[in-house]
């Protein structure tokens, strides 16, 4: 894999299918996590070069709304081909950028190039209906066209297949595009659009602004009357400024923002396989996943085994850099991550949690990131502690007993976040009930895992709007037109 656009003078923003320098010829660097070390450079655009940006896929938007969908099929097809041939490198690139273990980075390319092969074949799905009319001389058709030019924002912790779960279906849809990627990640994203450009995407139609400057280049976008569609991945506090300053120029928005996952084991579960599920899901990316369970709720009857078991298998998690072998959980982003850990273990165990395994910093191998944390276990833990309503991010399981399923119900919806929740039952009336009354916009029943670029992901209330994947995935992308015809 060349990236060579990261070479001095970095040349990371991409404009109408050339790779420039931001016109200040401002850079910053890029650090791998785990040891500090500056491991490339990215341009550092602005106001200007977004709007450079914006003008090329404006002016590239007729041309590529009017491809087949069939083109536009081949194309993402074929970038799912490259996608996949490279994946080791852009998995070894990914957990020098981003810290993941390599094992963790070759799943997250491998996601990314499904969300590829999905909308590939949605692209060819994008069909209208005809509607019965009430007047005997009318027909009613609809037919479904791309929104227009797309700005994408996107966040470190997932820094490829968060791309491809946006980008993908914008192409297939026929809108033209701006990514800005995250300041902590330009470098996973640099060498995704090169995989787009190799499969054929053309000049315009995916744009790209670096930037360690979030906010000129978001504002750009969100007050652009050009761009028709924001979809944002990240906080939700920089999710509703974005949502509300889209508003201005009423754009259509997508919103992928925090969560505050519950983890329920019901007394009818068995203990130690849902500890070993809480185990995996909790440390995937070390804890730094929307979707990681925030809260573990466990049936009083089940408690202690539950605590025990889970205990173990977090005290024998190999914590180190990425790319050395057996290493399940990374570096955190940077030391910052590390501090939040330090203030919510600290402000839990003040108020009388229990620690069973970790609870501070981890010096490994030498390597100077200072940001590594210990993978944590707190039992005992209270509502009124951070943990209980703050999201964590980070590698920390927060567990606590629960006695009756409506106080458990209640306590897992006691949050503004709606993302995913997870429960542990073998009773196919509790499973149903329960997750029917979850306010969340996923629920894993006996399952780690409920994504897929097949399925769509997403959450209500303060996690966020719309979907992304699935069948509905497209749709954030298109507008509805009817068509009455009189005969
Ligand atoms: P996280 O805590 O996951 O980094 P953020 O919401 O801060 O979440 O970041 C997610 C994405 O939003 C990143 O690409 C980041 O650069 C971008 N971002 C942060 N602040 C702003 C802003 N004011 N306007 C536009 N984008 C922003």
């Amino acid at each position: 894999m060349t990236l060579l656009v990261t070479k001095n003078p970095a040349r990371t923003i991409l404009i109408d299918g050339e790779w420039r320098e931001s016109l200040s010829h401002s850079t910053f660097p890029v650090t791998d996590p785990a040891t500090g070390a500056v491991i490339g450079r990215a341009s550092d655009g602005g106001a200007e070069d977004t709007a450079a940006a914006i003008a090329a896929a404006a002016a590239a938007f007729d041309s590529w709304a009017g491809t087949t969908a069939h083109q536009r099929s081949a194309v993402l097809a074929e970038a799912e081909r490259i996608m996949r041939i490279r994946q080791k490198e852009l998995a070894a690139l990914m957990t020098s950028e981003q810290g993941k273990p390599i094992k963790a980075a070759m799943n997250e390319v491998g996601y990314a190039a499904d969300f590829l092969a999905w909308f590939a074949e949605e692209a060819k799905r994008i069909g209208g209906v005809a509607v019965p009319s009430a007047r005997a001389d009318q027909r009613f058709i609809t037919m479904r066209q791309p929104v227009g030019v797309v700005a994408a924002i996107t966040p470190w912790n997932y820094p490829i297949s968060m791309l491809t779960r946006k980008l993908a279906p914008a192409l297939a849809a026929g809108c033209t595009s701006v990514l800005k990627p995250a300041a902590l990640t330009p470098l996973c994203a640099v060498a995704t659009m090169e995989v787009l450009l190799e499969a054929g995407v053309p000049a315009g139609v995916l744009n790209m602004v670096t930037s360690s400057r979030a906010a000129a280049v978001g504002d750009t976008m969100v007050e652009s009357p050009q761009v028709r569609k924001l979809t944002f991945t990240g906080s939700t506090a920089i999710g509703k400024q974005l949502a509300a300053k889209a508003a201005g120029s009423l754009k259509r928005v997508s919103m992928e923002l925090g969560g505050h996952a519950p983890f329920i084991v019901f007394a009818d579960a068995d203990p130690v396989r849902a500890a070993k599920g809480a185990a995996l899901v909790k440390f995937l990316n070390a804890g730094q996943a929307c979707i990681s369970p925030n809260r573990i709720y466990v049936h009083r009857s089940h408690y202690e085994k539950f605590v025990d078991t889970l205990t173990e298998r977090v005290r024998a998690l190999k914590v180190g850099a990425g790319e050395s072998p057996g290493v399940s959980v990374g570096p955190l982003i940077n030391e910052r991550a590390v501090t939040k850990m330090e203030s919510q273990v600290l402000d839990a165990l003040e108020k009388g949690a229990r620690l069973t395994v970790g609870g501070k910093r981890m010096e490994v191998d030498g390597l100077d990131g200072k940001t590594f944390f210990a993978p944590t276990v707190l039992a005992d833990v209270t509502p009124e502690m951070l943990i209980s309503y703050e999201e964590t991010f980070g590698p920390v399981a927060a567990v606590m007993p629960f006695d009756d399923e409506d106080e458990v119900i209640a306590k897992a919806n006691d949050t503004d976040y709606g993302l995913a929740a997870y429960v542990y039952t073998n009773d196919l009336s509790t499973a149903i009930r329960v997750t029917e009354k979850l306010r969340f916009g996923m629920v894993g029943v006996n399952d780690i895992n409920p994504t897929s670029a097949s399925a769509p992901f997403g959450g209500v209330k303060a996690s966020g709007l719309g979907r992304e994947g699935g069948y509905e995935g497209i749709d954030e992308y298109l507008d509805t037109k009817l068509i009455g015809i009189a005969v």
